[in-house]
């Protein structure tokens, strides 16, 4: 293929969302779907994209400063080293800080346990204007709750209808939900669970309990089908975002930001005040 001719061939949003019936089985967690051209290419790409994404988020800011309530929210799955840390600095590190609401959900604690499991999830919702990051979830609770039977079964089984009722009042309070699940394959989980234990730099994200996830893989999978196959829905549809390859699901998941930003149609916000008196005041200061 010639290099003029790189890019992406289908949008990813297209080229990346969830279909009905799709199986995890056969994925290729080293495919670009969409997307064809080398790593080269994705970064030259990911360079100019960045400038795309950073002025999107600046004019949702700035009309949340004027009291729109909208704001996007990114949710991020997938196994450990599949990359959800790369993406919020590589991706989410392309825009404003300010204009970040950042959560990780972890094992939650006893506080958190007190409650519903969507409090913690409510609480780090995004405020207008703002484009919310969400480093796992309320995902976490079909899917390791499920593989670990943290809860009962039909505990856990109730919540795929809940969290599908939870996300169209997210959507309805002006909010655009973009779920994206990373998928990388074993082979490569194993490169960079070695890398982890082979560079000091690389040992604090080393956590021996994922050696022990990494034996529930088929669990997971089960787990992560099921996510798919009931939470998929028109007003919060799931990507998939194979991601043996970082820098096509960096630059997948920055397009797939620019998507739901452009989806928004933001213009400037107007000015509240009086430019041409203005200008003549400041003229004369
Ligand atoms: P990390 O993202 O590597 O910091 O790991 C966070 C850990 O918290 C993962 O092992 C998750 O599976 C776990 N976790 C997140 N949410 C829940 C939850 N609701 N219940 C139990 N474990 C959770
Ligand atoms: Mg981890």
């Amino acid at each position: 293929m010639s290099k003029a001719s790189s890019g992406w061939q289908t949008p990813a949003g297209s080229a990346l969302r969830f279909s009905p019936g799709q199986l995890l089985a056969g994925l290729d967690a080293s495919a670009t779907p969409g997307f064809n051209g080398d790593k080269a290419a994705a970064a030259a790409l990911l360079f100019e994209r960045a400038t795309v994404v950073g002025a999107l988020q600046e004019k949702l800011f700035a009309n949340g400063r004027s009291g729109d309530t909208r704001s996007v929210l990114l949710v991020l799955q997938g196994m450990d080293t599949a990359g959800k840390g790369g993406i919020v600095r590589h991706v989410i590190g392309q825009v404003d800080p300010q204009g970040v609401d950042h959560a990780s959900f972890g094992v939650p604690t006893e506080e958190e346990k007190s409650h519903d499991y969507l409090w913690r999830i409510r609480k780090a919702l995004p405020r207008g204007g703002q484009i919310g990051v969400f480093d796992r979830s309320h995902y976490e609770d079909v899917l390791v709750v499920r593989v670990h039977n943290l809860v009962p079964p039909e505990v856990w089984s109730a919540r795929y209808d809940e969290i599908n009722e939870f996300e169209r009042e997210v959507a309805a309070s002006g909010t655009t939900i973009v779920k994206v699940a990373l998928f990388v394959s074993l082979d490569e989980q194993k490169k960079r669970l070695m890398e982890r234990l082979e560079r000091p730099d690389k040992y604090w994200k080393y956590n021996p309990r994922d050696v022990d996830e990494r034996e529930l893989w088929p669990a997971y999978q089960e787990a992560y089908q099921a996510v798919l196959d009931r939470t998929s829905t028109d007003i919060a549809p799931w990507h998939i975002v194979p991601a043996d390859r970082k820098w096509f699901s960096r630059l997948a998941v920055t397009e797939l930001l620019i998507d739901a930003l452009e989806r928004l149609n933001l213009d400037w916000p107007p000015a509240t005040f009086d430019v041409e008196a203005e200008k003549r005041r400041l003229e004369s200061a």
